[in-house]
């Protein structure tokens, strides 16, 4: 059984799941207007931790992401730069993708774009308005929270104490200042879709209700996303699920900041600007072990130091992969525990990190077990008992490989393109397709790699 913090009641609980063997996940996926920041990386970093674990535990796992390419700050920066919102979109999200690939991040198995569901937000927000749960405003129409008596629930305050601290805006037309835009009318120049209560845009808080409940379907299990999505922007998608009468999520979890202290960034060299930025510079693997080394809800230092501390464990890592020539594990698609035999000490340490990862996804506790083992199956090998020593060497690569962290013999990545061709051959060999096996495997060859079949697919390493 998996156990997650559940932000709603406010302690660690039971994933009751709507199908025992399926995890369902909705992750608030970027606005696509800029460089991803390093906020962005741990995010995706710790759901993709969790949805790789789930995988290894023997869970399928539907996990959608969204991708929000209509906003005012897409807007702001395509008119500066005298470009289309489009334009301005489409690069953003081949920058996202990039950073997202390099980071070892899974690709959502849906990742639906706002603009792609338009009409379906329109026909919602239609529906709010006949029933005067929405109402028009000059600037557009707004969701009145009245309509939804517990309002306040992910937030933790009631819907009256919640309204006293409201900060009351300029647009005094609102009944309530926590009332928020469901659909924003057209400005001259501004991209403008058709509605019966006026062209316009959607506001932020519609396309989720709408993609996750269209692909997840009623009740799916977990909807996540960062501490500063929990109010207003999950409580307002809640607050719109249920005024119109759907079983929106069953739980609600919620993951921490990252810290980068403006002071100490001022003053050190090589400071990361933006993930793509932290990328470049580093092993794309030292920001998701620096991730891993904290709890998914503590904040996190990510400063040049922490990332330095972070590669020199790597390259402990690294050092164990040369010691035992362990095959270099390609995560193109999630490792399962079931593919692999556990005997040993290898069961031992992998019950022993199952025990902490399964209970809140507890990361630091598992990593630290894990690097005792690397210590446990160097001093085992140093006095000559091979045999416990390959046992935990073993269990070490494909439990780091389950959490996305591969470890590496040489000091060649196996860099995005060619993960992606590998993940393709297991495909394919899946399908028993051996044409474009074969077609894959002399495709990866021609970018110098030997080609091997491992327990659970294709291993790639250099010569
Ligand atoms: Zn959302």
């Amino acid at each position: 059984m998996l156990r997650l913090f559940d932000s709603v009641h406010g302690d660690v609980r039971d994933l009751e799941l709507r199908d025992p063997s399926r995890v369902s996940i909705y992750v608030c996926g970027p606005t696509v207007y800029g460089l991803p920041h390093l906020g962005h990386g741990r995010y995706t970093l710790i759901w993709d931790v969790a949805r790789r674990w789930f995988t290894f535990r023997g869970y399928e796992v539907h996990f959608v992401s969204n991708i929000t390419d209509v906003d005012d700050k897409i807007i702001t920066r395509a008119q500066e730069e005298g470009r289309t919102e489009a334009d301005i979109a489409a690069l953003c999200e081949q920058q996202w993708w990039d950073a997202m690939d390099a980071l070892g991040v899974l690709r959502p198995d849906e990742n639906p774009h706002a603009t792609g569901y338009i009409e379906a937000m329109v026909s919602l927000i239609d529906d709010f308005v006949t029933r005067d749960v929405g109402y028009a405003t000059s600037d557009g129409i707004y969701f009145d929270v009245s309509n939804v008596p517990d309002y306040g629930l992910l937030a933790g305050q009631p819907l009256e104490s919640l309204r006293a601290g409201a900060r009351v805006e300029a647009n005094d037309e609102k009944r309530s200042p926590l009332d928020f835009a469901l659909w924003k009318f057209a400005k001259p120049g501004e991209p403008r879709w058709p509605a019966p209560f006026g062209e316009g845009r959607p506001g932020w808080h519609t396309e989720c209700v709408v993609m996750s409940l269209e692909l997840l379907g009623d009740g799916f299990d977990l909807h996540v996303g960062g501490f500063d999505l929990k109010f207003p922007h999950h409580e307002n998608e809640r607050a719109q699920a249920v005024a119109a009468g759907h079983d929106f999520a069953h739980h609600w979890t919620h993951s921490g900041w990252v810290m980068v202290g403006e002071e100490k960034m001022s003053k050190s060299l090589g400071n990361f600007t933006s993930l793509t930025d932290l990328l470049a510079q580093t092993d794309p693997r030292a920001y998701r072990l620096l991730v891993l080394r904290s709890h998914y809800r503590s904040p996190i230092d990510v400063t040049p130091e922490t990332i330095a501390d972070a590669e020199r464990a790597l390259e402990r890592l690294d050092a164990l992969a040369r010691r035992f020539s362990l095959p270099e594990l390609a995560i193109g698609t999630p490792l399962r525990s079931s593919d692999f035999t556990w005997d040993g000490l290898a069961a031992a340490l992998f019950e022993g990190v199952a025990l902490v990862l399964d209970d809140d996804l507890n990361t630091p506790l598992a990593v630290a077990q894990l690097f005792e083992a690397v210590s446990a199956a160097n001093a085992a090998a140093d006095r000559g008992d091979d045999h416990l020593a390959r046992q935990l060497a073993q269990g070490l690569n494909v439990l780091f490989g389950a959490l996305g962290l591969p470890l590496r013999r040489t000091n060649h990545e196996i860099d995005p393109e060619s993960g992606q061709l590998a993940a393709q051959r297991d495909r394919a060999r899946a399908e028993k397709d051996w044409g474009a096996a074969d077609r894959l495997r002399g495709e990866l060859e021609s970018r110098g790699w030997i080609v091997e079949d491992g327990a659970t697919g294709t291993v790639l390493r250099r010569a």
